[in-house]
């Protein structure tokens, strides 16, 4: 796989004429930054990066740099930030990064997943990848499944040929009697038990009020305490927003307080509705995808389990 997202970012620099290239990855991720150091290493070794790549006229430098460990980092502007030895604050769009980006130059980001992508594309005269899944939701997916399933691990998915129950059973099935699922991420917006037989494509888990996301599934069983969970979330948010957008940084802490008076007293319909409104002021001011995101699954979680006795 690293060779592959070698391959991928050297085909993408050859296409946009770019001399200089970054892999980031977040400081704490030590097995990852090992391999990758030995990848470049033994790709400059082998006269695919550096001047003149196999005596052609195309030179490509590229550069490992670690992270800081700041999740906002995904977002491409933060990570352009992080690169430049800035803190990891998103940039105000537009300009976009192709338009002014690192270095006030223009700048293509991309996730390793779709590097590696490429690279496979590219070794088919026959374009095969366009063959595969849906008309919306081309080629494969690395599904990253983790929670309370058997064999938790990263699965190639196709496109449309299996359900997000098919996805969980491919992972060996749950431990306990399934709840729920969060089907891209923290960011996105959970499916209640009886909602799985959905098709994995981005269509589809939209239709059902959800996304792909990052590919990061979680598979919750019913052993785990709802508002326990909640609250690991929420805090989670609270931590790592980088605190530029007023509405994200306190909309996250506010979320929490009523989270935490939620545990003490028990459930009430006002504190979904406050959530409601404050999910909706963050998504209009926020300025990056993690504040837009950051209310889909507290609010869908208790959307879908929490209901006062009155109802
Ligand atoms: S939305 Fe949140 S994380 Fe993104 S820039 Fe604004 S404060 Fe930072």
């Amino acid at each position: 796989m690293p060779f592959k997202v070698l391959e991928g970012i050297i085909i993408a620099a050859y296409a946009v004429k770019a001399n200089y290239g970054y892999i980031y990855i977040r400081g704490e991720y030590s097995k990852a930054i090992d391999i990758f150091e030995k990848t470049i290493k033994d790709a400059y070794h082998r006269g695919l990066l550096g001047k003149n790549i196999l005596g052609s006229d195309f030179s490509f430098e590229l550069k490992l740099v670690k992270g800081a460990g700041a999740y906002v980092c995904g977002d491409e502007t933060s990570l352009i930030n992080s690169i430049e030895g800035k803190r990891g604050f998103s940039r105000i769009k537009p300009p976009y990064p192709v338009q002014r980006g690192l270095y006030d130059k223009p700048t293509v980001v991309n996730n390793v997943e779709t590097l590696a992508t490429v690279a496979e594309i590219m070794k088919y005269d026959e374009n095969i990848y366009s063959k595969m899944g849906t008309e919306k939701s081309r080629g494969t997916k690395l599904v990253s499944i983790s929670g309370d399933v058997k064999l938790p691990d990263v699965y190639e998915i196709e496109f449309g040929k299996g359900t997000l129950k098919d996805i969980i059973e491919l992972a060996g099935g749950t431990k306990d009697e399934l709840n729920f699922v969060v089907p891209g991420g923290l960011a996105t917006s959970i499916l209640k038990y009886d909602e799985i037989d959905v098709l994995y494509t981005y269509e589809d888990l939209e239709a059902a009020g959800s996304s792909v996301g990052s590919g990061g599934m979680i598979v919750v069983s019913n052993k785990h305490d709802l508002v326990d969970i909640l609250l690991n979330v929420s805090d989670f948010f609270v931590k790592e927003t980088c605190g530029t957008c007023f509405p994200c940084r306190e909309g996250n802490r506010n979320i929490k307080e009523i989270l935490l008076e939620l545990k003490k007293k028990g459930y009430k319909e006002k504190y979904k509705k406050i959530i409601g409104e404050l999910r909706e002021a963050i998504l209009l001011a926020a300025r990056c995808g993690f504040g837009q995101s950051s209310v889909n699954f507290i609010y869908s979680l208790l959307d879908k389990f929490f209901y006062e006795e009155v109802r």
